[in-house]
């Protein structure tokens, strides 16, 4: 068992180790919203070493940069955070201390997303090292409230940036995206999120006195039937996913009192939209719904929605010849094609213009089941293998495509 990471060895100017700059962005403790010094400490002295133009966009307690390098068509965008969800319980190794133990490194951020981050910058170096002034627009957006949803980070500089951004032909965002070994699936996309708690109050009693369609269980068992064969499909034609929903918790009335009808009833509902339906569209639909499921004077409904309108919106990349070169050298690297996924939650790819014509999600692995969790990990050999497809990745995007055109 060993430790690793300083503040000062990962910046050492003559190399860089990509182990060390991990332990070194674990040793910050950057729980979201703070940054706690990964970027002006660690990540902007590499960026500016590397002939990177730094913008800090700065946001209440919110830290935000734009660094940009080199000009011309095309180019790639790189996307990503510093912060973390915060520790919990359960450790049995120190969260912020990045100790490798039989082929993993530990430590909270080591797989989401201080391990890929620190991947890509290994592999940046790397590039511009070797091809310098050859390269073509290198531009990264970096946050340190993506674990925290809000419109203070990447959606904030992107505001800011306005249509600086458009002209990139492809956006990278390191987040996790590989199940069971790295590269086995890219994220292209993720439905939108909403989530709502519906009551449902009817009248209560004595079972004897009191009629089904008075009361709220029967009333609420209509709405919940009634939501699960809502038709979307007239908004989903376009789109390659689809939207579905989902009731995920019912509760109403008393285990001990199995002769008393219960006031209310109340259930959740968790709706996963595509692009094709806004969410706007999507709780207008929800509420018309099951008020008409109900339908009966002596019931009233209630809706509480719980998602914040416009941080778990959709997003779909296009399929542009950078896409092509993102399966051909993962290909390369790992012997087989990445799966194209749209599954899980919604990451920082939500947030970039749509002009951009491809925007991808590839990091680590998420199917060992540690993000967010206690002994959050990396393995060794998987941020290895990750600078090795980064590297391949931004030669072909960045200097291939240059000396071709
Ligand atoms: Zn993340």
């Amino acid at each position: 068992m060993s430790t690793i990471g300083s503040r000062r060895s990962a910046t050492t100017p003559h190399r860089l180790n990509v182990l060390e700059l991990l332990g070194s962005l674990i040793s910050l403790e950057s729980v979201t919203p703070e940054d706690a010094g990964c970027m002006p400490e660690i990540i902007v002295p590499i960026l500016e070493a590397l002939g990177f133009t730094v913008t800090w966009l700065n946001n209440g307690a919110v830290t935000n940069l734009y660094a940009e390098r080199g000009e011309g068509p095309g180019g790639l965008l790189i996307v990503g955070h510093t912060d973390v969800v915060p520790v919990g319980e359960g450790w049995s190794h120190s969260p912020f201390a990045a100790t490798i133990v039989e082929g993993r490194i530990y430590g909270r951020g080591a797989t989401d997303m201080k391990g890929p981050l620190a991947a890509a910058l290994k592999a940046l170096y790397t590039v511009v090292h070797g091809h310098g002034d050859s390269l073509g627009r290198i531009g990264i957006i970096l946050t340190s409230t993506e674990e925290n949803p809000s419109h203070d980070g990447t959606s904030y500089v992107v505001k800011q940036l306005g249509s600086r951004l458009a002209s990139y032909e492809c956006a990278l965002v390191t987040e996790s995206s590989s199940a069971f070994e790295v590269g086995d699936r890219i994220k292209v996309g993720a439905r939108g999120v909403d989530e709502v708690e519906i009551t449902v109050t009817g009248v209560d009693g004595h079972v004897g006195y009191v009629r089904p369609d008075m009361a709220a269980i029967p009333s609420a068992a209509r709405a919940i039937v009634a939501l699960r064969h809502l038709d979307f499909s007239g908004y989903d034609a376009e789109s390659p996913v689809k939207t579905e929903l989902h009731a995920t918790y019912v509760h109403g009335g008393s285990c001990n009192a199995l002769n008393v009808v219960p006031t209310t009833c109340r259930f959740g509902v968790d709706v996963r939209y595509s692009p094709g339906i806004t969410w706007q569209r999507v709780r207008e639909l929800v509420e018309e719904t099951a008020r008409s499921a109900i339908s009966s004077e002596h019931c009233s409904i209630q809706f509480q929605w719980r998602g914040k309108p416009g941080t778990g919106d959709p997003w779909l990349s296009g399929y542009g010849p950078a896409l092509d070169v993102v399966d051909e050298v993962i290909e390369q690297v790992t012997g087989r094609k990445p799966k194209h996924s749209t599954e899980g939650g919604t990451g920082d790819g939500r947030f970039l213009p749509k002009d951009i014509g491809v925007i991808f999600e590839l990091g680590s692995c998420t199917d060992a089941d540690n993000m967010h969790k206690p002994n959050e990990f990396v393995g060794v050999q998987e941020l290895l293998t990750l600078v090795r497809i980064y590297r391949m990745l931004f030669e072909r995007l960045l200097v291939d495509s240059r000396s071709e055109g």
